[in-house]
């Protein structure tokens, strides 16, 4: 595994590199800088060119040239390990003492890793799938019904490689938690969804309004009777008011208005019926934020 790490300069034979949990499982490389003398380029280790003393190398006939070679740390290895290296072109053994680096997600324990995951309280009381995140890549893990907050779910064979055999693998012990009640995306819809079943009942709530209204004037409206002069009084609460010509024919006009009130407050109650609906599937929305802390 390679990584884009600084070179390290050899000043000493013996150093300290400090590898992330990954590069101390699987093992990694190192890029070592050191300065190796060399022949003078321009005297050719003669110290001496047509005017005299080599400008270049000051007289000496050698200079000093920056070298890289690269140290391969095998995996797994254990913090404080020191590991005896060649690197090519640097005589003698370097002793490379490794570091293990703090892991944002995992916690070292022996073969295993440890880890906590955030599961919303819903999956920890009735079970399910979640995702998490191992050393090597992201694994459904199954959390059964009715396990608790801190239960410690294995996945086996996703912790740390093993020194004896590094095929063999600990498990990696995750820790279930559960994750605040909402996230924030649950409670804006929440809220969202809220409003608009507040908004939804209201309007529902208008469309019966019309509803009985138009049945309420209906029922008020008293027909009018033939009187000697024949003119049709409509009475509504009460109060008299000249309006058709005939008897039927105001009959048919209160029947006809009554029956488009009727037709708009269903309409206007439908409408408020399906806003309220949205607005209820909205706050119920699943939304399951997988988070880790
Ligand atoms: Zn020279």
């Amino acid at each position: 595994m390679r990584t884009a790490m600084a070179d390290i300069p050899l000043t000493s034979r013996a150093f300290e590199t400090g590898l992330t949990l990954e590069e101390m499982a699987f093992g990694c490389e190192r890029t070592v800088s050191y300065e190796a003398p060399i022949d003078c380029v321009n005297c050719e280790g003669t110290g001496r060119d047509d005017g005299g003393t080599c400008a270049f190398c000051d007289g000496a006939g050698t200079i000093v040239e920056l070298r890289r070679s690269t140290i391969t740390l095998p995996g797994p290895l254990d913090d404080g390990e020191v590991l005896e290296l060649q690197a090519k072109g640097v005589p003698g053994t370097l002793a490379v003492t490794v570091r293990e680096l703090p892991h944002a997600v995992f916690e070292h324990d022996g073969e295993n890793l440890r880890t906590s995951l955030d599961v919303p309280a819903k999956i920890l009381a009735s079970g399910g799938l979640v995702n998490v995140e191992t050393l090597d890549d992201d694994r459904e893990l199954e959390v059964l019904p009715g396990s608790g907050e801190g239960s410690i779910v294995p996945l086996r064979g996703h912790g740390f490689p093993s020194k004896e055999d590094p095929e063999r693998r600990g498990d990696l012990l995750v820790k279930l938690r559960a994750s605040p009640e909402t996230t924030l995306v649950e409670r804006e819809a929440r809220r969202w969804g809220a409003g608009l079943t507040a908004v939804g009942t209201a309007v529902a709530l208008v469309g019966i309004g019309i509803m009985v209204a138009a049945l309420v004037i209906r029922s008020n409206a008293t027909v009018c009777e033939s009187t000697e002069t024949t003119v049709c009084m409509v009475v509504i609460d009460g109060e008299r008011s000249e309006a058709a010509d005939s008897a039927e024919t105001q009959r048919s006009e209160q029947n006809g208005a009554a029956a488009l009130g009727v037709a708009i407050g269903m309409a206007v109650m439908g409408v408020g019926g399906w806003i309220t609906t949205r607005g209820i599937r909205e706050m119920g929305r699943d939304r399951i934020e997988q988070r880790r802390a």
